[in-house]
């Protein structure tokens, strides 16, 4: 109780928000949807990453990546959160959020040993190994800075000892363990001036993450930039966002509505229970996929599900909250490098994990809300490319979320034909 007042009183600290400003249009506020619209589904820019006047060994960074054009929310944010600028930005699903704070975070650091200068964080281990290898595909050509990545599941003694030895510049990590190392004093975060909350809306809704991330948030100097970003932030969550935030600048690339992939084929399947496996066996034997990523809503359904399809001679993993980190970690890149081509997951790996061969999302049980469907089916179609999203329907319940999703994203989903044209989901 003791915290939760003294979270209380903090968030009263907090710069206070005026609801009314919602109201007022506000020129800070970028809304570009209608834009996108015109410049096609994958609203890539044709301004070169040049333009953001990049510092020499990011622009060959870049190069190396393969980036060949800022994508839309590239192009709206980089040239102002390059200036330090707090930053609230939704935009689709693999349309290069990552890069947006590990760019503008590479520009503007200015690596002192023994100083971590810029903290990101997020929910779950994977994201933060990802994002982690970002900040070191990006910093190839800036050796002065260093990056680590912290979370729990790893023995604490290994990261208390990274920090007092080869202490990161830019660190990486869940809530539950930078709290900890922070807490003990081992992470100093009085030098912090780049605070990020990737997946923003799942880490302030849950408030257990959010109660952590206020505590971290509170060891670090007032005078900082703050970034957030998401697929998702409804009306609700903003407020609480913005509390974080000094004057931020607003970018909602896409209205809500406008959230689906276009690059997306989605269907459904309406069956019973009993009927879900033989249905998937036939699919996986049907369709045409480099990797497939298969939803279920529990632990121990992944754990089952992916033991059938083993034994079916399926090249399927599994990755769930369930086993220990070294597994789950060991599992999620074998995958992420191809060495299997099914991964059987619960909502673990269904926000922003990024596998770029994954072309077909299956929905073996539905997802609890319209969100998590939205960020699931988001793991194929990534950066603009193809891929056919399934789900199967089999409740009542299940047919309301999928309702759901229709009245709130503009999508129409229908039911999946007998015969499916390979070339509308395989990346060509
Ligand atoms: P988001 O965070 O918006 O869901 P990611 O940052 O994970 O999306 O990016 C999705 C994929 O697109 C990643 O594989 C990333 O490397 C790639 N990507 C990002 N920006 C560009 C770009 N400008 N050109 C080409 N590929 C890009």
């Amino acid at each position: 109780m003791g915290e939760t007042r003294e979270n209380d009183a903090y968030e009263e600290e907090l710069l206070d928000y005026d609801e009314e400003e919602e109201k007022v249009p506000d020129p800070a506020v970028t809304k570009t949807n209608g834009e996108a619209a015109k410049k096609g589904y994958s609203g890539i820019y044709s301004s070169g990453f040049r333009d953001f006047l990049l510092k020499p060994e990011l622009l060959r960074s870049i190069v190396d990546c393969g980036f060949e054009h800022p994508s839309e929310v590239q192009h709206e944010c980089i040239p102002q959160a390059i200036l330090g600028m707090d930053v609230i930005c939704q935009a689709k699903s693999g349309m290069g959020k990552t890069a947006v704070f590990v760019l503008s975070t590479l520009q503007q650091i200015d690596p002192v040993a023994g100083q971590v200068a810029a903290l990101v964080l997020c929910h779950t281990r994977e994201l933060a190994y990802q994002i982690c290898h970002e900040f070191e595909r990006f910093s190839t050509y800036l050796p002065g800075v260093k990056v680590a990545v912290f979370y729990g599941g790893v023995n604490i003694k290994i990261h208390k000892d990274l920090l007092k030895n080869e202490c990161p510049h830019i660190v990486v990590g869940t809530p539950g363990r930078i709290l900890a190392l922070a807490r003990d004093k081992d992470l100093s975060l009085k030098n912090v001036r780049h605070f990020i909350l990737d997946e923003c809306d799942k880490m302030l809704e849950s408030l257990d993450m959010r109660r952590d991330v206020q505590e971290i948030f509170k060891m670090t100097p007032h005078d900082k930039q703050v970034m957030m970003f998401s697929a998702t932030l409804s009306k609700a969550i903003r407020p609480v966002c913005k509390k974080f935030m000094q004057d931020p600048m607003e970018i909602y690339v896409d209205d809500e509505a406008k959230l689906t992939l276009h690059g997306l084929v989605q269907h459904y399947i309406k069956l019973s229970e009993l009927e879900k496996n033989r249905k998937l066996n036939d699919l996986l034997d049907a369709l045409d996929f480099n990797q497939v990523v298969i939803f279920v809503k529990s632990v121990s359904r992944a754990a089952e599900l992916n033991k059938l399809l083993v034994e079916c001679n399926f090249p399927s993993i599994c990755i769930h909250s369930g086993m220990s980190q070294e597994e789950r970690l060991a599992r999620y890149k074998g995958f992420k490098d191809g060495k299997q081509r099914i991964l059987v997951a619960t909502d673990l790996v269904g926000r922003g994990i990024d596998i770029e061969r994954v072309n077909i999302v299956i929905n073996y049980d539905m997802p609890d809300s319209a969100d998590t469907y939205l960020h699931r089916v988001g793991r194929a179609g990534r950066f603009g490319t193809k891929g056919l999203a399934i789900t199967f329907v089999s409740s009542a319940s299940d047919s309301d979320v999928l309702n759901q999703v229709q009245e709130r994203f503009e999508v129409d989903i229908k039911e999946l034909p007998e015969q499916i044209d390979t070339s509308t989901y395989m990346p060509s």
